[in-house]
């Protein structure tokens, strides 16, 4: 059954500009009709949506699925039910897998098995290089002709200028956004967390803003050179915002994307509970209730690439993200092994799992303090990406696909790694009380995932 009535929700359709209490009608994996008092066909079954906002289903851009090759970690299946757990009906994987997704033989075997296993929608992405290795070009008409909907070598950054603007010049040719993971190698070396006050303090190599920000600029300059569109990830530093709002001014086809645990926590964290809540995290402390979240220093959970920042970086994310000048929210979910984890600061790999989660914490920065309008914050799940990424989604147009995401914006709940629908439970915010939550993700007409009562 691809059809379903959906009763006296919000319905919140940025694409549409369309904001009312109305009923959703979806037949035959469709949208069919919005509206109030909508009738369906005999047998259709229906979802009471009342007190709950409905929004076109959800996309989050930036996810490693870690299909194939690494599937200790997450595989397609984990993935995506991963994803229709935290409201997701569409997520874009990303090419760092083993091998790298940077031929067309690769990215037929994902978009096959996303067909049979996926629970929501996956679109792929394609290396920017051979083997992400920085070196030579991916061929990158072949992998927009196998259905890439952009390049990257994310987890790696281009770092010969030329072969990246080749890239530009190429990725235009193809009508393909180029999406940069911006780190200097040469400024970054072997950092692990944010160059600032805490890194001297717990001893650990630091990874400095100038190492995303020096990216951020060179992709300005191509981007203006080649006209190729450029899509800056998970960007954590102050001045990557500046850059991007002073060139955006200019007309410059650049655009950029946020996560959440950047515009959440700070490098406090990796010094401990203790130290993050006496600083940083004062804001935060007061939906903890009495028992505030503890971890020891030293956590990897809170490792990640590019670092957790300053206050005052995490301050510009959420300036950046209010005044439009960030686009679009994603989790850069990166699952990682237990044993991985556990070890040294030094040796772990670098990220945490995020779609879970990622909504509730964009509500609880952004919408409940007053940031962001929930219109502003679904577009920046729904429509932003699709516009950016020409993916046929991102709205509740009549004809559109049938995905819809029912949430709850003041839901109270707790994470638990127990309930993660994914491989890995490398997530710091497993045990904090958070505030707001998909309750049910509907995929093509069909319930993908709800609540349980
Ligand atoms: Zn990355």
């Amino acid at each position: 059954m691809n059809s379903l009535l959906l009763t006296g929700g919000r319905v919140l359709d940025p694409a549409n500009r369309f904001d009312a209490i109305a009923d959703v009608l979806v037949v035959d994996g469709k949208i069919a009709a919005v509206g109030t008092g909508l009738t369906a066909p005999a047998g259709t079954p229906a979802y009471d949506a009342r007190g709950k906002v409905v929004a076109p289903g959800l996309i989050d851009l930036h996810v490693h699925l870690r299909e194939p090759g690494q599937t200790a970690k997450e595989n397609i299946a984990t993935g995506t039910a991963a994803a229709a757990r935290g409201g997701f009906t569409s997520v874009v994987c990303m090419p760092n897998t083993a091998p790298a997704i940077d031929s067309a033989g690769t990215v037929a075997l994902i978009r096959e098995r996303a067909a049979r296993e996926g629970a929501v929608n996956v679109f792929v992405t394609g290396a920017i290089t051979k083997g992400i290795a920085g070196e030579e070009l991916a061929p990158i008409g072949g992998l927009k002709k196998a259905g890439v909907v952009a390049i990257t070598d994310d987890g790696h950054c281009v770092q010969n200028n030329d072969l990246m603007r080749r890239a530009c010049e190429y990725a235009k040719m193809f009508g393909l956004p180029l999406m940069d993971h911006c780190q200097d190698y040469s400024l970054v070396t072997d950092g692990v967390m944010h160059e600032g006050y805490w890194n001297v303090a717990l001893g650990l190599r630091g990874w400095p803003a100038a190492g995303e920000e020096m990216i951020v600029a060179r992709n300005v300059l191509l981007a203006e050179l080649t006209g190729a569109h450029i899509h800056c990830q998970h960007l954590s530093a102050a001045g990557s915002v500046k850059l991007l709002r002073d060139a955006k001014k200019r007309g410059i086809t650049i655009s950029g994307e946020a996560c959440p645990h950047h515009f959440t926590l700070t490098d406090a964290a990796v010094a401990g509970s203790e130290k993050f809540w006496a600083n940083d995290g004062q804001s935060l402390a007061a939906a903890q209730g009495p028992t505030l979240p503890q971890w020891p220093a030293y956590d990897t959970h809170f490792k990640m690439n590019p670092p957790l920042r300053s206050a005052a970086d995490r301050e510009a994310i959420l300036e950046g993200l209010a005044d439009g000048t960030i686009e679009v929210l994603c989790s850069d979910h990166a699952p990682h092994c237990g044993y991985e984890k556990e070890v040294e600061f030094d040796y772990a790999p670098f990220g945490i799992t995020g779609l879970e989660v990622e909504l509730a914490l964009s509500l609880m920065q952004l919408v409940h303090p007053g940031r962001l309008s929930l219109t502003d914050l679904v577009a920046k799940y729904t429509v932003n990406p699709a516009r950016l990424l020409n993916l046929p989604k991102g709205t509740l147009s009549v004809g559109a696909d049938g995905d819809v995401t029912v949430f709850d914006p003041e839901l109270p709940w707790v994470p638990t790694a127990a309930d993660s629908a994914s491989k890995s439970k490398n997530n710091p915010f497993f045990g904090w009380k958070l505030k707001g939550r998909a309750v049910a993700t509907v995929v093509g007409g069909k319930i993908a995932w709800q609540v349980a009562a």
